[in-house]
C-alpha cells in the first residue's frame, strides 16, 4: 500500500501536525513517502526522514513559494499519476484543507476529512471520524483511488525514529489557471508561546472571568505551565479575547495533553472542540456546571482566588 503525506512547513521547519500524520503513516507500512513543496525547501527532506519517511518527494519551484493551493494540487496530481501513490494524507490546516479539496476535485476521488485515526483492516484502510457533534465515532472507507484523508489538528504526536529518507526531486508542470493567483500579503498575528493547535497545555477562560482584564489570570497560569490561552465563544463574541483563540463547534478543535477550563460552563458547542484533550481540569463556582461531567478533576470555587494560587504554586515548583 503506497502512502504519501503532504508535509507542510513554516520558517524552515516541518509542521508538527504533518510530522504526526507521517509517524502514523509509517506505523501502517514501510512504503511511506513525504511530499515537500515550496521554494528553497530541499533541506527539509532530512527532517522528514527522521520522522518516518522512507522517501521524500521534493518540488522546489518559485511557483510554490507562496502558500497557495492550486500549484500544490498540480504537483501532487502529477506525483500520484507518475508514481502510483494510492493514498495521500494531510494534517488539517487552512492550506492543507484547500489542497486536499482541490486534489479531490482534480482527480475525481474521495476525501475523508476530520479523521482522528486510520488503521489497516486486512489490507483495507479504514478511517475513524467523529460524528453527531463528536458524540460517536464512525468507520469510514474509500471507494476510489487515490484515497485522500485530512486529519484533525493535533491528532498524532510526531515520533522521531531517526531514519534517513531517499530524496527524489520532482519537476511539476503547472497549469496556466493554477498560477493566476498571487499572494498580496500574509500577516502573522504576534503572539508569545505555542499556538492552541500545537500546545500540549491549554488554559482556557470563559465568561466566569467577569471582565477582559481578568484574562491576565489565565495568561499567567498558561505562561507558568508553558501553555497557550484559549477562550469560549461567549468571551470572544464579547470582544474580550481574539477570535483565533476560540475553541468549539464554530472555533478550533484542540487536543492538548492538559486542558484547564476557568469559568467555563461546558456547553456542548464548547465541549466538541476540546473533548479530545488528555486531562481536563475545570474550575467553576457552580457545582452543577456541565463542565464537571467531562472533567477529570473539578475544583468548585471562585476562580479569582484559585487561579492566582495555582499559578504561584506552579511557579514555586518550577523554581524549586
Ligand atoms: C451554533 C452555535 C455555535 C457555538 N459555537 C461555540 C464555540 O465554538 N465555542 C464555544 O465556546 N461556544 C460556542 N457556542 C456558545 C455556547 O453555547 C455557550 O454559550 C458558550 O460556550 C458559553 O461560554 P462560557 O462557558 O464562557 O459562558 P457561560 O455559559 O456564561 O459560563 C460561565 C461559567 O462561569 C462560571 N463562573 C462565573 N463566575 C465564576 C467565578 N468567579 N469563578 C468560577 N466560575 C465562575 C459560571 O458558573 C458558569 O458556569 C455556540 C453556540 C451556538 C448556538
Amino acid at each position: 500500500m503506497s502512502l504519501a503525506v503532504f508535509l507542510e512547513h513554516h520558517e524552515g521547519e516541518l509542521q508538527k501536525g504533518s510530522l504526526g500524520v507521517l509517524g502514523k503513516a509509517a506505523s501502517l507500512g514501510d512504503d511511506v513517502a513525504g511530499i515537500v513543496l515550496g521554494s528553497g525547501v530541499k533541506d527539509l527532506a532530512a527532517q522528514a526522514g527522521r520522522f518516518g519517511a522512507k522517501k521524500v518527494f521534493v518540488a522546489d519551484a518559485p511557483e510554490l513559494e507562496a502558500p497557495l493551493p492550486q500549484p500544490r494540487v498540480d504537483a501532487i496530481a502529477q506525483l500520484v499519476g507518475e508514481k502510483g501513490v494510492e493514498t495521500v494524507l494531510f494534517a488539517a490546516s487552512v492550506l492543507a484543507s484547500d489542497v486536499a479539496a482541490g486534489l479531490a476535485a482534480r482527480l475525481d476521488t474521495g476525501l475523508n476529512w476530520d479523521l482522528v485515526d486510520i488503521a489497516d483492516h486486512d489490507g483495507q484502510l479504514v478511517g475513524t471520524r467523529p460524528a453527531l457533534e463528536d458524540t460517536v465515532y464512525v468507520d469510514v472507507g474509500w471507494t476510489t483511488e487515490p484515497r485522500l484523508a485530512l486529519f484533525r489538528p493535533g491528532t498524532f504526536d510526531p515520533v522521531e525514529s531517526g531514519g534517513e529518507a531517499e530524496v527524489e526531486e520532482l519537476t511539476p508542470a503547472f497549469e496556466d489557471f493554477s498560477t493566476q493567483a498571487t499572494m498580496i500579503e500574509q500577516a502573522h498575528e504576534e503572539s508569545e508561546g505555542p499556538s492552541i493547535e500545537d500546545a500540549d497545555v491549554i488554559v482556557a477562560g470563559g465568561r466566569g472571568l467577569g471582565s477582559p482584564e481578568n484574562f491576565s489570570l489565565v495568561e499567567e497560569l498558561a505562561k507558568a505551565l508553558g501553555g497557550a490561552v484559549a477562550a469560549t465563544r461567549a468571551v470572544v463574541d464579547a470582544g474580550w479575547y481574539p477570535y483565533a483563540t476560540q475553541v468549539g463547534q464554530t472555533g478550533k478543535t484542540v487536543s492538548p495533553k492538559l486542558y484547564v477550563a476557568c469559568g467555563i460552563s461546558g456547553a456542548i458547542q464548547h465541549k466538541v472542540g476540546m473533548q479530545g484533550s488528555g486531562t481536563v481540569i475545570a474550575i467553576n463556582k457552580d457545582p452543577n456546571a456541565p463542565i464537571f461531567e467531562f472533567s477529570d478533576l473539578g475544583v468548585v470555587g471562585d476562580l479569582h482566588e484559585i487561579v492566582p494560587k495555582l499559578t504561584e504554586l506552579v511557579q514555586q515548583r518550577k523554581s524549586g
